[in-house]
């Protein structure tokens, strides 16, 4: 590594955020993936990188399909925690969403979708723990008006983590900083991190979309809410340092 070596560089890089799904025989998985481009416009060719270790990989590997969901702006949390923090090996996430099939066979996930596409892989690169999948773009079709779902907006306001799998993790010191730049704010409550997924639950702001109002302590939260994130239960977090 040379000498000036600064991860922030890397981190200022946009993106997106999609859900890739795709299928072996009858089995169906999707995953979230921030790294869709598109790679050329004649013929329409798209690429994407997926971590070896995901079910997800496999299935594209096998079935040489995928399709891809534009998330919209408004996509809550639970539903990119389902995708993005919970493996295809225990969960049948498809059967939580609702989707279509596609002309590929993939399904297409349209909950929070602003448009979809299907593609045919037609080459591959190996990127080390990732394989960066490139295909062809068989089907394309707008779902909704909306305002694509960008990889800042949901870390910034979101609050959302990079799982390990991502490409763009930034390993456990990153997260560490991040909550010590959170710091010096109003308000001294204790904030508890979730030891699964990387979320901060911060007393002030409270959790909307478990209906917890801001200004509750993580003690009197009740104890059957879950992480709005990835859905692990309370005791899977620990106060903050
Ligand atoms: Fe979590």
């Amino acid at each position: 590594m040379a000498d000036t070596f600064d991860p922030k560089a890397l981190w200022s890089i946009s993106y997106g955020l999609y859900v890739i799904t795709s299928l072996s025989d009858d089995k169906l998985n999707g995953q979230i993936a921030n790294t869709v481009f598109q790679v050329s416009a004649d013929p329409p060719r798209i690429a994407v990188s997926i971590n070896k270790d995901n079910l997800t990989h496999e299935y594209i590997s096998k079935s040489g399909m995928f399709a891809v969901s534009v998330l919209d702006e408004s996509t809550s949390m639970p539903f990119i925690g389902l995708f993005g923090f919970k493996t295809g090996k225990d969960v049948n996430k498809l059967s939580q969403v609702h989707y279509k099939k596609g002309v590929t066979g993939a399904p297409i996930v349209t909950d929070n979708a602003i448009s979809v596409l299907e593609a045919k892989v037609i080459g591959k690169a190996d990127a080390g723990t990732h394989t960066i999948f490139i295909a062809d773009v068989v089907a394309a079709e707008v779902l909704r008006k909306g305002k694509p779902l960008t990889y800042a907006t949901y870390q910034e306001i979101k609050k959302g983590k990079a799982p390990k799998n991502a490409p763009t993790y930034k390993g456990p010191h990153a997260e560490e900083e991040h909550v010590k730049a959170e710091e010096g704010k109003e308000g001294k409550m204790q904030k508890y991190v979730c030891g699964i997924c990387g979320y901060v639950y911060d007393p002030a702001e409270g959790d909307s979309e478990g209906n917890i109002p801001a200004g509750t302590s993580f003690e009197d939260i009740p104890d059957d809410w879950v992480c709005p994130v990835c859905g692990a239960s309370k005791d899977e977090f620990s106060p903050e340092e």
